[in-house]
């Protein structure tokens, strides 16, 4: 017996393609997003009207609803009645915290349009930027909701040309996003315009809003507006211009539905055959196509385990149904298909495609990953990678109280990373210390509530966060060789700062460390146009930004100790000579080896160690130096405050990169060393009484500067119980 009426509605609407909407609901934190979808919800009978702005359905973490912030993923299917027809909403909802980027850019493979919700007051700021960018870049359309109106005319007391002023100012600069960010095709299709309904402007805390169509139906002038406020007389909006009712009617007249969509999104999110069978039915979002879904999002429910949930593209998911994970390379039966409303899941019979299914108990389904139908799995092309840009740049080491507890917290650490892959932990089995790296120092103060409450409140102590640093270098090194320890094998080694051209590839996220040689040749080969023979000879990609090309040629034997050699290269990179901070760019090239017949002689681990000092030895003679994260923060204040943020955000060693005026507040965009953004919140809050809010975003790796460089590799160094003195590259290599 489904738990909500509407289920059995939903599921006859399934396959009919043309009443299904996949959205989002994107925005700036605070800009109201998580206000307007219960509004929304409240309006498809979800929730009584009463508790809209109380109950906060998607939000059903307790931490979300503490802090206010959404934070995991969560989807509701949405019936939405008119007179003529029915549609089905499948809503995804996105946190709004930048600390979650990576979970948004995720959830925008599933869907298809995204409604852009902008404060009127803050109007476009750097995350609307990210996120409407991000939506773009995987042809999701988006639409405009205008927020917050309510407070331009009760708090700022604008006038009526003041607001339409503002108005015009964020849809322009809206379309400005769009014409910088959007394909061509769609440059001129997808900008909003008010006489097209694509805009909407209203109030989600006073549950109304409309369109111009909308208001002229119901004969609402502004004024009228402006008067229901000075008499306080607000209800009656959301009587006369219910926000749900303009917010659902824009989604289904003005977003595309799943086969419309399919067709212009799967050449971009797909790069296999279009017109092979599985190209042509997920082209057509064919309900009797082989099944192919791409997961989304991953979630542990302690009680049934892994939930995996995604876009079905084509064919229709059942219980029993052999399916097949691309990435991971494993076949599983599905033990359960449900659909998510909010908090709960409704245990279904099957999902069609173009809709929204989670899966149970694929143990190794990740987000990003492809799902095929078995029987297809070695003609199967996996989907593009999501890309997203953000590095773990905050570390925070915990420890169980009880050393007895340590395989609990293992175990709630392993659960956190497969559900918020932008969590990083590395673990000391001998010293029982779990490192665990995040985004911020917010994304890891979270990452700690979830662990204790995974863990079932094992006491916990966590270290401070400290800043991660990486090690790079500025110069091509000498030729350097190292022996195995028997001094059989010799393997020659030098290192280069990485071409630009690559490091970009590796940043855009177009070459990852997890995909195969051949994958990593094809887009060298496409997007640098290397030769066939120079491509041939990357052996290797690491996740911090390096890569092993090998030039031995046919040297005997070396196909033997290869996985080796890569095993080594990953262990340097992952611990430079400097202070056993990762390597970044470097481009490390094998120039010759001489490997022993006997494969006695060549012991694993040994070339391993070896091709690991050959590189940490290079490095140090190709003048080593330690990077830095550098965040983009973006700080808005009123105006009387601005001197106090720029003198606080310079005396941290940052750089402004512009500032503006928008109404009353003034908003300064600046770079800043992470380093200096410890205690950044309460040094902020005293210099302006609490009227700064900013927000963080990696941004890049810079250099340290030189007179800072010696003493952070010094604490560095004994933090870690190193010996002082930086070694010299003979401690890693031998003279020959
Ligand atoms: P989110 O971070 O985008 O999900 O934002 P929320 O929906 O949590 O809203 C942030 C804050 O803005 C909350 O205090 C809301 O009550 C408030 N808010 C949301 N919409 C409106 C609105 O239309 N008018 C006013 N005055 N406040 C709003």
């Amino acid at each position: 017996m489904p738990r909500f009426k509407q289920t059995a509605e939903i599921l006859k609407l399934m396959s009919k393609k043309e009443n299904i909407r996949n959205i989002g609901i994107i925005a700036h934190i605070d800009h109201g997003k998580t206000t307007m979808t219960d509004s929304l919800l409240a309006g498809a009978g979800l929730l009584s009207p009463s508790v809209v702005g109380e109950a906060k359905v998607l939000d059903y973490l307790e931490e979300e609803q503490k802090r206010g912030i959404t934070i995991k993923t969560a989807n509701i299917s949405l019936l939405h009645e008119t007179k003529e027809n029915a549609h089905v909403i499948n809503l995804i909802d996105t946190p709004g915290h930048v600390d979650f980027t990576g979970k948004v850019t995720r959830a925008l493979r599933a869907i298809d349009s995204a409604i852009v919700v902008v404060d009127a007051v803050e109007e476009i700021m750097a995350q609307t930027e990210t996120v409407t960018r991000q939506a773009l870049e995987e042809r999701v359309k988006p639409v405009l909701f205008i927020n917050k109106v309510d407070r331009l005319i009760k708090e700022l007391k604008l006038t009526p040309e003041k607001i339409q002023e503002k108005f015009t100012r964020i849809i322009s600069n809206f379309n400005n996003l769009i014409e910088i960010y959007a394909e061509p095709e769609f440059k001129k299709k997808w900008k909003v315009d008010p006489a097209k309904e694509t805009v909407a402007l209203g109030s989600a805390l006073h549950k109304w809003g409309f369109t111009l169509n909308v208001a002229q139906q119901k004969g609402v002038k502004f004024t009228d507006i402006v008067n229901a406020y000075a008499n306080d007389d607000y209800p009656t909006l959301s009587r006369l211009l219910p926000l749900h009712h303009t917010i659902l009617h824009m989604i289904v007249e003005k977003t595309p539905n799943p086969t419309d969509a399919q067709k212009y999104r799967l050449p971009k999110i797909w790069k296999g055959k279009i017109d092979s069978e599985i190209g042509q039915a997920m082209l057509e979002c064919d309900d009797k196509g082989p099944t192919v879904m791409c997961i989304t999002n991953a979630q542990i429910d302690p009680k049934t385990g892994l939930v995996a949930s995604g876009r079905v593209f084509s064919g229709s998911v059942k219980e029993g149904d052999h399916v097949y994970l691309v990435g991971a390379k494993k076949a599983y039966h599905v033990q359960q298909v449900s659909m998510y409303m909010g908090a709960f899941r409704e245990t279904v019979d099957q999902i069609t495609a173009g809709n929204i299914a989670a899966l149970s108990n694929l143990e190794l389904a990740r987000a990003g990953e492809t799902l095929v139908d078995a029987a297809y799995k070695d003609v199967m092309v996996p989907f593009e990678h999501v890309k997203y840009v953000s590095e773990p740049v905050m570390t925070i080491a915990i420890e169980p109280k009880n050393p007895k507890e340590l395989p609990r917290l293992v175990e709630a650490m392993n659960r956190l990373v497969i559900e918020d892959p932008n969590l990083a932990t590395i673990m000391d089995k001998e010293t029982g210390q779990c490192l665990l790296s995040g985004i911020g120092e917010l994304h890891l103060e979270i990452a700690l509530k979830f662990l204790k409450q995974y863990s079932e409140n094992i006491e916990l102590t966590a270290s401070s966060p400290i800043v991660t640093y990486r090690e790079s270098i500025l110069k091509t090194s000498k030729i350097v060789m190292a022996k195995t320890s028997n001094m059989r094998n010799k393997l020659f080694v030098r290192v280069a700062p990485l071409e630009t051209e690559l490091e970009e590839l590796m940043e855009k996220g177009e070459l990852t460390d997890g995909m195969e040689q051949k994958q990593i040749s094809d887009v060298v080969q496409k997007k640098l146009k290397y030769s066939k023979e120079e491509t041939a000879k990357i052996l290797a990609l690491n996740k911090h930004g390096n890569i092993l090309i090998d030039l031995t040629g046919n040297v005997q034997n070396m196909q033997e100790i290869k996985e080796n050699v890569i095993a080594g290269f990953h262990w340097a990179c992952d611990t430079g000579p400097l202070c056993e901070e990762p390597l970044r760019n470097v481009k490390v090239t094998l120039i010759e080896a001489q490997i022993h017949d006997d494969p006695t002689q060549r012991e694993p681990t040994q070339i391993m160690r070896a091709m690991s000092r050959a590189i940490l030895g290079a490095v140090l003679t190709a003048k080593p130096v330690l990077l830095e994260p550098i965040y983009k923060i973006e700080v808005s204040a009123p105006i009387e405050w601005f001197g106090a943020c720029t003198s606080i955000i310079t005396r941290k060693r940052g750089k402004i990169l512009t500032s503006e005026h928008k109404g009353v507040l003034t908003i300064i965009t600046s770079y800043i060393p992470v380093a200096e953004t410890l205690g950044l919140s309460a040094e902020m809050r005293t210099a302006t009484s609490g009227r700064a809010f900013w927000q963080c975003t990696f941004s890049h790796w810079e250099r340290v500067p030189e007179n800072m460089a010696t003493q952070i590799i010094m604490q560095i160094r004994e933090r870690r119980g190193l010996p002082p003195e930086i070694p010299k590259p003979e401690k890693f290599v031998e003279k020959e």
